[in-house]
């Protein structure tokens, strides 16, 4: 009997990883190479192809000749950042996804008018580096990723404080950071903002919707990817009983599937298609599969 292959909507790149790399290959077109410090996006083998086209990867701003072109990533980068390039009359390319930059724009704001600024994201993640760079200094921007980190905040009391969050977490895990943050600090500005935005909260909702109904849930994306994370934190939290989360097909020990009735792939919003192309070929070749789309802003539950 073939096995039900769910491959969840959306699939391939949100927009923003798109505009991205449509902005890295127009300018390598044009320029024939152009220089990063940090991976313009989350994923490995998309980044092999950029190196292969031109992309010439630094440890540090510093390392990139005087005059050349340099292109800041899909998470955004600080105003010092900017202004350094600047200052090296660099050919700014800003790859900066724009809901990316809408929360950039929103921070700067609010902190100039005095508000303190509370941050639900990794802290170590670029997005949310950047992010602090828009916000006052230490004393008034403060960046919490779980319950542990809410305990460590100081008192707010006569303070207008208002949240932000990272684009890509998962949505039930920043849900419980808000409430918590509501409880613990009831003066916080009612027009703080969720800023996940909709191409995670889209494939997390696949997942959720499928999980009740297939055995096992098959998250494509690399591991420095926050948004392929949040989908696997997802899946682990949802109804299905086995998750793996894997770069590409060559990661797939086809061991997992021996008892395996139906599945689901999931991707991350930087995964390339051929990727996906590429695990879903494999799998064919392994074993008898029935692949059907699913799209639950769409169909029902299947
Ligand atoms: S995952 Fe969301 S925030 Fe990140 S690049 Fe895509 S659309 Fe932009």
């Amino acid at each position: 009997m073939s096995v039900i292959c769910y491959l969840l909507s959306p699939v391939g790149f949100c927009s923003g990883v798109a505009r991205a790399v449509d902005m890295a290959k127009q300018v390598l077109k044009f320029c024939g190479n152009v220089y990063i410090t940090e991976d313009i996006v989350h994923n490995k083998a998309l980044m092999r192809d950029m190196y292969g086209l031109g992309i010439i990867k630094v440890s540090a701003l510093e390392e990139v000749p005087d005059g050349a072109s340099v292109m800041f990533s899909a998470h955004g980068t600080t105003p010092e950042v900017f202004a350094r390039s600047e200052e090296k009359e660099l050919t700014i390319i800003d790859g900066t996804c724009p809901v990316v930059k809408a929360v950039q724009i929103a921070v700067k704001e609010q902190s100039k008018a005095g508000k303190k600024i509370i941050i639900i994201g990794n802290r170590t993640h670029p997005e949310i580096i950047a992010l602090k760079g828009y916000a006052g200094g230490p004393s008034s921007t403060f960046v919490v990723y779980d319950e542990g980190d809410c305990d460590l905040l100081p008192d707010f009391s006569g303070e207008e404080v208002m949240y932000f969050t990272q684009t890509t977490l998962d949505a039930q895990h920043v849900e419980r950071i808000i409430n918590l943050l509501k409880e613990k600090i009831p003066n916080i500005s009612r027009e703080s903002r969720n800023n996940t935005c909709y191409a995670t909260l889209d494939r997390q909702a696949a997942i959720r919707s499928v999980s009740e109904v297939v055995d096992f849930i098959i998250v494509l994306g690399s591991t420095y990817s926050a948004n392929a994370r949040a989908l696997e934190e997802a899946a682990k939290h949802s109804s299905v009983k086995k998750v793996v989360r894997i770069d590409s097909e060559q990661e797939l020990d086809l061991a997992m599937l021996s008892d395996v009735s139906s599945l689901a792939i999931a991707t991350a919003s930087s995964t390339p298609r051929s990727v996906v192309d590429n695990l879903v070929s494999f799998l064919d070749q392994n074993m008898e599969i029935e692949v059907r789309e699913f799209d639950p802003r769409l169909n029902s539950v299947p």
